[in-house]
């Protein structure tokens, strides 16, 4: 079968989303986006590529959840009593 031209440039457009995103993966930019560590430029370039690559667009919103309902860890109010108290009865 024949390829068309339209099935070649479909082609060379897969190769390059996939070219990005073994480039995304290798230097953990969804790690950085998340962390707002990129420069302008760069998080301007992957933001397009998340828009044509559902795995990193799934990092991205999977980070992003993540993020959004992470807390704070504060210890309980009577934490050093009651560690006070358990050093007292050892
Ligand atoms: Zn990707």
């Amino acid at each position: 079968m024949r390829k068309t031209n339209y099935s070649i440039e479909a082609t060379a457009r897969e190769e390059a989303i996939q070219k990005d995103h073994d480039a995304a993966i290798r230097r953990q930019t969804v790690e950085q986006y998340l962390l707002n560590d990129l420069a302008e430029d760069e998080r301007t370039y992957f933001e397009k590529h998340y828009f044509e690559c559902t795995e990193c667009a799934d990092a991205v919103a999977a980070g992003q959840m993540f993020v959004k309902h992470i807390r704070p860890a504060t210890p309980p109010k009577d934490l050093g009593a009651g560690i006070l108290r358990l050093t007292l009865t050892v």
